[in-house]
């Protein structure tokens, strides 16, 4: 997986969901809608989350390009959450766009995910092996309960993801899913995906992207926790794999250690 961004080719800032349907996209051009013209994507996210005739289609090219390009997948999670953060729209109106954005997606990605699905092994195998990597990009779908759900039961009978398929330390840096999922799974999944944060912490380069919102989560799950006295275990590796990650972000380094340190404190203090 490629995750370098394309040089953008966007034509132009003004162009309508309409004109971006006659552009070329995957599956049968290299080039896709969120890989080569991301700028203009991310003013039509409100579009994508209207359901209406009207935008079935764009929808539905939006969804063949994230099927079929990770790279598409990312740039789309990405721009998803930029979009949330800096678009000219009142904060009702971005909560609405976004949370319907991530029920769409649930449900696109929960069947494929779902250990009954049916269908020739092999297409199966990388239909779920592209979902994965979809929730790996994206922090929203890693929290979603249902998807943790599926994804843990997955993970129960065998690992879906060869050692072949794993992304590398490189790539996983930018997927800040991985460490959501991480700290919301359970059992044989969150093992997995501690492992690969194991492997993340251990580059000393670039930190993860979002990582200040991904503490920020497992700071307020850590208290959550702390309710729960028999779960010591669990809060000791979840703030092991956090410190490591935390430990390769130089920004902000000490102050969200030391936001954990007082939050591992005060889970121990109280499970003493
Ligand atoms: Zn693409």
């Amino acid at each position: 997986m490629a995750v370098q961004t394309h040089a953008s080719a966007s034509p132009s800032l003004t162009m309508t969901a309409a004109e971006m349907l006659r552009r070329p996209g995957h599956p049968t051009a290299s080039e896709g809608w969120w890989c080569a013209y991301s700028q203009e994507m991310h003013r039509l996210i409100p579009q994508l989350a209207r359901s209406i005739p009207a935008t079935a289609a764009f929808r539905t090219g939006h969804i063949k390009q994230v099927s079929s390009c990770r790279q598409c997948a990312l740039r789309y999670h990405t721009e998803l959450e930029r979009w949330a953060d800096e678009a000219v729209a009142s904060a009702p109106v971005k909560r609405t766009v976004v949370q319907t954005l991530v029920v769409k997606d649930r449900n696109r990605l929960l069947p494929v995910l779902t250990r009954s699905t049916r269908g020739a092994a092999a297409h199966t195998h990388r239909l779920r092996r592209e979902a994965l990597f979809e929730l790996f990009s994206s922090v929203p779908l890693a929290k979603d309960e249902e998807l943790i759900l599926a994804v843990e039961d997955l993970f129960e009978t065998a690992n879906p993801l060869s050692h072949d398929e794993l992304p590398s330390v490189t790539e996983m840096m930018h997927l800040p899913g991985i460490l959501a999922l991480a700290i919301f799974c359970t059992g044989r999944a969150q093992q997995s995906f501690l492992t690969m944060v194991d492997r993340m912490a251990a580059n000393p380069s670039n930190p993860p992207r979002s990582l200040h919102a991904v503490v920020d989560v497992a700071i307020t799950k850590i208290l959550a926790a702390t309710k729960h006295r028999n779960q010591t275990s669990y809060v000791s590796s979840m703030s092991k794999g956090l410190e490591a990650v935390i430990k390769t972000c130089a920004e902000d380094q000490s102050q969200l250690l030391s936001r954990l340190q007082c939050k591992q404190k005060n889970f121990s203090s109280r499970a003493s």
